[in-house]
């Protein structure tokens, strides 16, 4: 069986000088890579009794999906500023440089909701608590962060102490 890594292609310097972009499209494009990253976090996450899959705009939309499908659960999209059309609620995070945000609809997490949240790599962390920190303002309890790989020289998951992280990959 083929290591999922080699569906990975590493990006120098884009989008900008210094970064490596982990670009996931050739995971996307292979039906056998696709359902083995899906079914394998589903596994994981399978005995939580997950009620919603939160995702943030792109590529959180095409994992999160997926993989709410195979929980058998809904999907919570989680957008930029403003592409939502009912009342929001919002979060920021730190980016490079200054900040910027992303938002739910209030009505998308009820009580007590079982959240799991979900990205493809997690750097530093930023996007990732500002997502479960959404969950949490609602009243959601966030069962678990599931990522594609996670980058370990950046200690993301440092920033997500207390959470059940969890990545099919490292680097
Ligand atoms: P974070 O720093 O963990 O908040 O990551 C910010 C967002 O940028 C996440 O949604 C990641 O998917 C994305 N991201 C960060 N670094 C990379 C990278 N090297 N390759 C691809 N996506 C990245």
């Amino acid at each position: 069986m083929q290591d999922l890594k080699e569906f990975i292609r590493d990006i120098p310097d884009w989008p900008k000088e210094g970064i490596i972009f982990k670009d996931i499209t050739p995971l996307l494009k292979s039906r056998e890579s696709f359902a083995r990253a899906i079914d394998t976090l589903a596994a994981h996450f399978g005995d939580e009794n997950v009620d919603l899959v939160l995702g943030a705009e792109a590529r959180g939309f095409i994992i999160g999906g997926a993989l709410a499908y195979k929980l058998g659960c809904g999907f919570i999209p989680a957008r930029k500023p403003g592409k939502l059309p009912w009342e929001t609620t919002s979060a920021e995070y730190e980016l490079e440089y200054g900040t910027d945000s992303l938002e739910v609809h209030k009505d998308s997490i009820f009580p007590g909701a079982r959240v799991l949240v979900v990205d493809d790599v997690l750097a530093t962390g930023g996007t990732a608590s500002a997502k479960a920190k959404l969950v949490e303002e609602l009243g959601g309890k966030v069962v678990g962060i599931a990522f594609l790989m996670e980058l370990t020289f950046l200690a993301g998951r440092d920033r997500l102490a207390g959470y059940d992280v969890y990545s099919l990959m490292s680097y």
